[in-house]
Order: C-alpha cells, then sequence, then structure tokens
C-alpha cells in the first residue's frame, strides 16, 4: 500500500513514515485534533526509483562523489533531482495519491501541505528535521503528484547529501516519506511550549498572532503572548502586542494590515484554556514538555506539529556552570552601550530568526537584515565578526539595543539556553546573571533642559521604523545620514530584480513609502538621503541577488554612486521616489551621493536627477567625503555644484590605513585620529568654508567627544552622531562652542 491515512499510524510505524508522520498518527490516537492527511510511505519512495530505473544511477553518481568539492556537490544534486522530476511515477502510485487526494477533500479540492519525512533504517529520523522540502498551500491533484516528486528529490539537495556523508549515514539507507495534510484556514494561530522551556517548570506559553502562523514563525510580526501557571491553574500574564499584519490565504499568501485591530487580544481565555489542556495531554502521552503549533479555524482549536522541548536540558547544566558566574566568556568591541541578562540564541541564518524571544541574547555570526525583526526582540546582540560600523553595531544603536561586535567566536563560544550578561560598552560578555546597576541600565536619553547649539547636532537613520522613537528621543537637528541601504536589504528581493522584472513602479513606491516615514518624522528638519551603498557581498544574500560578481574585496568594489552609474535605471528610480516625495512637499529632504571619487560622477548623477525632474535648486544636494581622493581634489568636486559635504570616517578610515574596516584581526590599526585621516579632514573643511559650502560628519567619528570637540573647532556646520550618542554630543558640541567665544573674548580684551 503506498499510501496510509495519518489516522492509522503510530510511533512503530517510523521506520516506514518517518517521525514526523509517526508523531501526527500518535496525536490523532489521544484524540487531540489534527488535521486529516495521509502518507505516501517510504517504501514507495523505494518502489519509485526501482521502477524508474533510477537507484543504480542515483547511487552510482553519489558513490563517485567528493563531497567537499561544491561544484561538484551542486552538480550531482542537481542531476539526481532532475531524473526524479523527469520520471514517470508508476500508474498505481499515482493513482493512489489521486484517491486519496479526493477522499481528504470528500470530492473538493482543499489545499494541503505537502511535507518531506526523512526515515533512516533503524534509526529515528529527528537528525533529519528540517533537511527536505515542504510545500504549503498546494492545491489540485496535478500539483499534489508534483509537490510528491519534488520532495522525493529534495532528498538529494546538496546540503541533505553533505549532511548524511557527514555524519556517516549511508545514502542508501536513508528514505523518504511524505505527509500530505489538511491545511488549516487559521484565523489565529501560534506555537506553545506546555512547560516553561528553561526551567522546566509547569508554565505554558503561548504566543499567537491572527491570520496564519507563518507571520510567527517567520518572526514577520511580534505575536501575544500569554503566560499560563498550571500549577495554579492561572493565567499569570497576557501581553498584547501591537501585531501590524496578518498572513492570509488567497490563491498564494498575501498580508493584510490590520490597522486598529492588530491591537487587539488573539486569544480569549476560553481558547487559552483549550490549548493549555490539549498540551497537558499531549505532555502527559510523551512524558516530556512539548514545542507545540497550533491553528484555530472557527470554533477548532488544531495542532498542527508537536516536538519535544531541546532546551530543558542545557538550561539544567546552566545552572550548575551559573556557580563560575562572572567569567568573562568573551572580549569584542563595544558597539551599542548598554548591559543586558538573558538567555542565548544562536542565530545561523534569517530562518532561526523565530528562535529569538524577547530578552533573549541574539548570537551571529553577522546580523544581516533579515535579523531585523529578531534584533528588536532581542536584549543584546553579540557577533562574531564586525566592526563598529558593521551592520550589526548600526542597527543595534539605532533600536538602542546594546551589542558586542568583533567577538571572533561568540558562536562557539556560547551555547543555546546559556544565560550570559552583555556589557555593550565594555565590549564584554560574561557567564551568569551579573547585577545591573540603576544607572546603567537607562537606555534612552533624556532631555532635561534643551541646549541650543550653533552647530546643528543631528542623527544618523537606517531603519525607517524607528524614526519616530529617534526624533522623539533624541530631538536632534535632523537626519544627517539616512542609509537607505539596509531597508532596501530588506525588501522581498533583489533591486534590480524588480527592475528586470518589470516592476520598477512598485520599487519605487516601496522606497518612497519607507523614505516617507522618515521624512515625516523629523518634518521639518533636514534629512539627508543617501543613495544606495552596499556592498554586493550583503546584495548576493537577497532573493535574486545569485548574479552578483563575487569580488575579492567589495569594499572596493561595486558600490555607492559607482554601481548606481552603471545601473542607472536604479538611480532613476531612487529619483523618481524623491521627486514624488518633494512634489508631496516634502522638501525638507536632500540628496547625498556616496563614495564619491571624481567630478563626472557628480556631474553624471545630477544630470539623471534633473532629467528625473528633481528640482535640485529647491533641496540640499551634496556628497559624501569618503574617499581620499574626494578630499583631495574636494576643490574640483565643489565646482560641479555641491551644497554640502558629509565626512564619511568610516570609509575615509579605512581608505587611507588599508585596514578593511570590518575586519577584526586588522581592527586595533582602526583609528580614525590618525594624522592622516585628520589632515584630510582638515584640508575639507578649510577649503570648504572658503566656498561656502556646508560641511558635516556622519561617520562613527562623529559619535566621538574628543573628535567633535576638534571639528567644532574647525568651524564644521553640523555633526550627524548615533542615536544614542546624540545628547552626549550635543553637550561636547555646547561646551566647545563656549570656550572658543570665551577665548575670543578673552582676545578681544
Ligand atoms: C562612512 O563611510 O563614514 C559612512 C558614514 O558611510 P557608511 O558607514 O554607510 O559606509
Ligand atoms: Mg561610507
Amino acid at each position: 500500500m503506498p499510501v496510509l491515512w495519518l489516522s492509522d499510524v503510530d510511533k512503530n510505524d517510523i521506520p516506514v513514515v518517518g517521525g514526523k508522520a509517526a508523531n501526527l498518527g500518535e496525536l490523532l490516537r489521544i484524540e487531540i485534533p489534527v488535521p486529516e492527511g495521509f502518507v505516501v510511505d517510504a517504501r514507495t519512495f523505494r518502489d519509485f526509483i526501482n521502477r524508474a530505473n533510477l537507484k543504480d544511477k542515483i547511487y552510482g553518481i553519489l558513490q563517485k562523489l567528493n563531497v567537499e568539492n561544491t561544484e561538484e556537490l551542486n552538480r550531482a544534486s542537481e542531476e539526481i533531482r532532475k531524473m526524479i522530476s523527469k520520471a514517470r511515477m508508476p500508474d498505481d502510485i499515482e493513482k493512489e495519491i489521486r484517491k486519496a487526494y479526493k477522499e481528504l477533500g470528500n470530492g473538493k479540492e482543499v489545499y494541503v501541505a505537502v511535507r518531506s519525512s526523512a526515515t533512516a533504517e533503524d534509526l529515528p529520523d529527528a537528525s533529519f528535521a528540517g533537511q527536505q522540502d515542504t510545500y504549503l498551500n498546494v492545491k489540485g491533484e496535478d500539483e499534489v503528484v508534483n509537490k510528491v516528486k519534488e520532495c522525493w528529490g529534495s532528498l538529494f539537495t546538496p546540503r541533505a547529501i553533505y549532511y548524511r556523508v557527514q555524519k556517516g549515514f549511508r545514502h542508501e539507507d536513508v528514505s523518504i516519506a511524505i505527509v500530505v495534510q489538511k491545511m488549516v484556514n487559521s484565523e489565529k494561530s501560534g506555537v506553545m511550549f506546555t512547560s516553561h522551556p528553561v526551567t522546566g517548570d509547569k508554565i505554558c506559553i503561548i504566543e499567537a498572532v491572527f491570520g496564519l502562523g507563518e507571520a510567527i514563525v517567520g518572526g514577520l510580526v511580534t505575536p501575544d503572548t500569554y503566560v499560563y501557571d498550571r500549577t495554579k491553574k492561572k493565567l499569570l500574564e497576557a501581553k498584547i502586542a501591537d501585531k501590524k499584519f496578518m498572513i492570509v490565504r488567497r490563491n498564494g499568501n498575501e498580508r493584510v494590515e490590520l490597522g486598529e485591530k492588530g491591537k487587539e487580544r488573539v486569544l480569549s481565555d476560553n481558547e487559552i484554556k483549550r490549548l493549555v489542556d490539549l498540551g497537558e495531554l499531549i505532555e502527559d502521552h510523551y512524558g516530556k514538555p512539548q514545542d507545540v503549533e497550533w491553528a484555530i479555524e472557527g470554533e477548532t482549536v488544531y495542532i498542527v506539529q508537536s516536538r519535544p522541548i531541546t532546551t530543558i536540558k542545557e538550561a539544567k547544566e546552566e545552572k550548575i556552570e551559573l556557580e563560575e558566574a562572572g567569567k568573562i566568556l568573551l572580549k569584542g568591541l563595544g558597539a551599542s552601550p548598554g548591559l543586558a541578562v538573558g538567555e542565548v540564541r544562536i542565530v545561523q541564518s534569517e530562518k532561526d530568526i523565530s528562535k529569538v524571544r524577547e530578552g533573549d541574547i541574539l548570537v551571529a555570526v553577522m546580523t544581516t537584515p533579515d535579523m531585523v525583526p529578531a534584533m528588536k526582540r532581542a536584549s543584546a546582540i553579540v557577533t562574531d565578526e564586525g566592526g563598529m560600523t558593521c551592520h550589526a553595531a548600526i542597527v543595534s544603536r539605532e533600536l538602542g539595543v546594546p551589542a558586542v561586535v568583533g567577538t571572533k567566536n561568540a558562536t562557539e563560544v556560547l551555547k543555546d539556553g546559556m544565560v550570559v550578561t552583555v556589557d555593550g560598552e565594555k565590549g564584554m560578555v560574561y557567564l551568569g546573571k551579573l547585577e545591573i546597576g540603576k544607572k546603567e541600565e537607562m537606555k534612552s536619553v533624556s532631555v532635561s533642559a534643551p541646549i541650543i547649539t550653533a552647530t546643528e547636532v543631528k542623527v544618523n537613520i537606517s531603519l525607517p521604523d524607528a524614526a519616530e522613537k529617534v526624533a522623539k528621543e533624541t530631538n536632534a537637528d535632523g537626519v544627517g545620514l539616512f542609509r537607505i541601504e539596509h531597508m532596501i536589504l530588506s525588501l522581498e528581493k533583489h533591486p534590480m530584480k524588480f527592475i528586470k522584472d518589470g516592476e520598477i513602479e512598485k520599487y519605487i513606491e516601496l522606497i518612497y513609502n519607507e523614505m516617507k516615514k522618515v521624512l515625516k518624522a523629523f518634518y521639518p528638519k533636514p534629512v539627508w538621503i543617501r543613495t544606495i551603498d552596499a556592498p554586493t557581498d550583503e546584495f548576493r544574500a537577497m532573493k535574486g541577488g545569485e548574479d552578483e560578481p563575487i569580488e575579492t574585496n567589495p569594499m572596493l568594489g561595486f558600490r555607492g554612486l559607482r554601481r548606481d552609474l552603471a545601473e542607472e535605471m536604479h538611480l532613476r528610480a531612487e529619483m523618481r521616489a524623491i521627486k514624488k516625495l518633494i512634489d508631496e512637499g516634502y522638501t525638507n529632504l536632500g540628496i547625498m551621493l556616496p563614495l564619491i571619487v571624481s567630478p563626472e560622477e557628480i556631474r553624471r548623477a545630477k544630470k539623471v536627477a534633473l532629467e528625473e525632474g528633481v528640482p535640485l535648486d529647491q533641496i540640499d544636494f551634496g556628497i559624501m567625503v569618503e574617499t581620499p581622493a574626494a578630499a583631495l581634489i574636494i576643490e574640483d568636486l565643489i565646482k560641479e555644484g555641491i551644497d554640502f559635504i558629509s565626512l564619511g570616517t568610516n570609509d575615509l578610515t579605512q581608505y587611507t590605513l588599508a585596514v578593511d574596516r570590518n575586519n577584526e584581526n586588522v581592527a586595533y590599526l582602526y583609528d580614525e585620529t590618525h594624522p592622516a585621516v585628520m589632515k584630510l579632514i582638515e584640508r575639507t573643511i578649510k577649503i570648504c568654508k572658503e566656498h561656502g559650502v556646508k560641511t558635516s560628519i556622519c561617520g562613527q567619528a562623529g559619535s566621538y567627544p574628543h573628535v567633535v570637540e576638534k571639528l567644532v573647532e574647525l568651524g564644521i556646520d553640523s555633526v550627524s552622531a548615533n542615536p544614542d550618542m546624540v545628547q552626549k554630543i550635543r553637550e561636547v558640541v555646547a561646551r566647545a562652542e563656549k570656550r572658543i567665544i570665551l577665548e575670543k573674548l578673552r582676545n578681544l580684551k
């Protein structure tokens, strides 16, 4: 029988249906409401490759394969998957699948999930979890048959092949079963820990959102959190989040903005009680606390998946280690000040971000724009790589989350569930929970009496969603650098992919909307929008980024304005978004061009802006000075007609000193106050002043009091600092200005 109903399988069937299906069958057995479904068992896959004459071919290819050679591995995987997808499924198997699908929908075409459930002979399949494909929202007999074949093929993804070799499994011993299960059209969904995930206490924690569970699993929406004490039978806490949108199914998944409804509580007391009851039943049945995925459609609460919580054991070990609390585990760069205590969550890729819960310590090799939702939930961020201006550093400062970057080996030294204390000022990570002093706990700056300075004190922004909060908390005089690449890197696909797909209008609309958030938050204060400046390695991680060139040194490569000039349509898209904003009255915006090395670049960018109808005479138009070239030929650049320059000391330092700013191995040589860098800065400010061009700084050095003091003396017009430093810099500027006036007065006497 190639097809088995879920209600007919149990844990004894693991070898033929895999752990996932057996687990669902077990739940049905104890009358847990699991969406109905069937399994195409693992014997069927073997039968298929035998009868399609693929067996010898597949295992022949695998036998010769050197998995360490990535190219060879990818080629072998592709060849095998192609063979599987091209081969005909034997009629009797196909007929059975079609028949079961019809029965599942009672004759109607229902949406199903087609999930892989890998099995290894004599072994439970847990180790293969998540390695093979799953397809959601599949509808129609033909599609189901196709997706079953695709799931079979996914037993041979490069990752799955590599993993088996690494772990010493013979490829022939591993097979795959496929679960086809009705999809719940969830009005509400979420996850539940039947017991506390760290202590193991009988405290049930439920997270809930409106709509489909993808919103929560992908970390896209902050869910409501309900904490229920199973011993006292009491709801201890209901934290209601503002759920900005939900995901619903309408010919594929769609986002629906929730507006006011998003602020409502998702679960009623009765629904919480029902979930807790089901959770207890499952926990009792398995004898272990469970991590459960659930969904509610109408009145019915469904359990979609359940697996044991694996963090509890680690937490117990942690308690013993806590005796050594205070031990320094890691040292790195203090990239965003503040102290935080929490549990470590190692995030290898954006797929793991749902692991990070409110208050956890997010640990990654380096953060990416996809991780921002999790960075918002984290109480601190620790990375292996990076310097003071890497993604993790910039975003954490903006979010007000303490961060330590460039520790080299945080992802090895720290383990999931470990409790640590992070000092984002000193750049230290300590074992265990240390006492946090009240003073240090304060994150946001409070302004008691406003300080007015002649030198404008602005702020750097890269997350439009944080702009309003930053504007309010810092009361900055405007935005001296709006780095738009962070928001672009978090879009659904690569900017050039939008353009190639004929969706330039959609792209313009997306960036226009994000830019508007910042302009609105600061209106009428000036916001200097910098055209895109992201290195190719960051673009490559995006969907549609596969064609990014592989560069030996992306910092010296295809980035900044040179890229926008080579991909002119992109520059035009930016200009069209900007024009739209100006037409709406946002004349508080300015345009700033990054990574300039020649007058010609300014001329060409200006031409594009004018051709797109941007009224350059009504707005600020300027450039970054962040290459020694720009500083040394500043006179020639000024001749092109610019209103301002902004010193990008991050790049200026790396290009002057030949020190990669993101390379922790040479971080000790990275010094923005090196005499050579200071000479370039002094020269630039002096010449700009002579020509009536405004000067500013937006590099990291603009947040360093000792540098800012000097810049004020040199007569800089504005300083743009990181959000956490605005108040401090304002004080430094005020003091420096006062001293200058006093000296002048003294000299007059
Ligand atoms: C700089 O180089 O100093 C700068 C502000 O730009 P970015 O850090 O975005 O390269
Ligand atoms: Mg720069």
